[in-house]
């Protein structure tokens, strides 16, 4: 087009420079000539213009629809990085060693950071219920969430009053969702959603591919915390009892004294061993006695409160620490553990040396008999001999 411009301004130049030359030498022409010859110009030098104005037009739509694409690459790429940053933030945490509600508050503070002012929730099924919500609090219908069970894959609702299952979303001031299950070895154990209200925005397509791309290392990242809270739990228990171990004791007890000590308060000390157990052993053999030494540890956990420590001390001793107790408070404690132990009724027990499975114990207070840790174990320990040594269950004093 722009050649054909030149063209008609060339052919312009030279007429004129034609006619000029024939004006000099004095050839003159009818005036009707000039005019057409004016006209003719004129049209063409106004055609050409038009035709480089369309061109010119195109040229700007296919500018302006190249800028709208390179937008669109660009908020696919701003999506991408925030996905990435979502991600990235979920694993920066993932061997941190949380705990699964801390755990689940990252999650949801990580999806939250994409979703603005949207309400992020994040809520485990089963035994292992947890809900954690980031926003307003949303009621989900039981319905919707068999629903989302039922189809294993995210859903996206806009208009949740054009559907009449979503509707009670809508009366709660919902107006768009996106919920994507969590799926464990194909079975569904949560889910996570988000929620727009009503002045807000309608999610798109867009928003449900990222809420899946999350979802995958979010239920990695649960499986793993998990994981992590059992191997920690399996190294503090003791397998057989399911009390604390020795080693957890050992780990908490010095620092317990510490903070005793620090708020000028008393603790107890007590620790048992069962009477005569390697009778009851020899008796009845070693599953009955394992039996037994579960029974026990399970009247000494019931047995005090949810602030006092059950270890299993070695084979059949346990330990016990109360804190904020003192030394008459934990022998009342304590004769009440014995009695309960010895009402407890035990297969053969008859055939004991006492006609019952008794424990013994010995009880020892910081800062009363001791000023360290060692000092009031060995105390304790010095009673619960003395308690043996006068003739078993029964609850003796450093
Ligand atoms: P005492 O009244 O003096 O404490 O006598 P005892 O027989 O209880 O004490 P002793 O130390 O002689 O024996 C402890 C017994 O506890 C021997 C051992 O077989 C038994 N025992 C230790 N750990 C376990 C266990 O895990 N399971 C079973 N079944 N028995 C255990
Ligand atoms: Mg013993
Ligand atoms: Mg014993």
């Amino acid at each position: 087009m722009r050649t054909i411009r030149n063209f008609v301004f060339l052919v312009t130049c030279l007429f004129v420079l034609f006619i000029n030359y024939q004006l000099v030498r004095n050839v003159l022409y009818p005036p009707v000539f000039y005019l057409t010859a004016f006209e003719i110009v004129t049209l063409s030098l106004i055609l050409a213009e038009v035709i480089t104005g369309f061109q010119q037009a195109n040229q700007l739509s296919a500018l302006t629809r190249e800028v709208d694409r390179q937008r669109l690459i660009i908020s696919d790429y701003v999506v991408e990085s925030k996905l990435l940053s979502t991600i990235g933030e979920m694993m920066e945490n993932f061997s941190a060693e949380l705990s699964l509600q801390e755990t689940l508050q990252k999650i949801v503070d990580s999806v939250a950071g994409h979703f603005h002012q949207q309400t992020v929730i994040l809520q485990l099924f089963g035994e292992k219920f947890a809900r954690v919500i980031r926003g307003k609090e949303i009621v989900v219908p039981d319905k919707v969430l068999e629903e989302v069970v039922m189809k294993g894959h995210p859903v996206l609702i806009n208009n949740t009053g054009s559907f009449p299952e979503y509707r009670t979303f809508a009366d709660q001031g919902v107006s768009s969702l996106l919920m994507a299950p969590l799926v464990r070895r194909s079975e569904v154990f949560g889910f996570l959603g988000v929620f727009s209200g009503k002045s807000e925005r309608r999610f798109s397509p867009k928003d449900l591919d990222l809420l899946r791309m999350v979802i995958a290392p979010t239920c990695l990242f649960i499986e793993n915390t998990e994981l992590f809270e059992k191997t920690r739990i399996l190294a503090i228990t003791d397998s057989l009892t399911h009390l604390y171990n020795r080693r957890h004791f050992e780990d908490v007890f010095s620092n317990l004294l510490v903070e005793v000590h620090r708020r000028n308060q008393t603790a107890a000390l007590c620790l048992c061993d069962i009477d005569h157990f390697k009778i009851y052993n020899d008796t009845n053999g070693h599953q009955a006695g394992d039996q037994a030494l579960r029974e026990i540890a399970d009247i000494l956990h019931r047995g005090v409160k949810g602030s006092d420590i059950v270890a299993r001390y070695g084979g059949e001793e346990f330990v016990i620490i109360l804190p904020e107790t003192t030394k008459a408070n934990a022998l009342k404690i304590c004769e009440d553990l014995r009695r309960k132990v010895q009402e407890h009724n035990f297969p053969n027990e008859d055939k004991q040396p006492e006609k019952d499975l008794t424990l013994s114990f010995g009880v020892a207070c910081f800062p009363e008999d001791a000023e360290g840790p060692s000092e009031l174990l060995k105390k304790a320990d010095q009673a619960l001999y003395r308690a043996k040594e006068q003739g078993r269950n029964r609850v003796v004093a450093a």
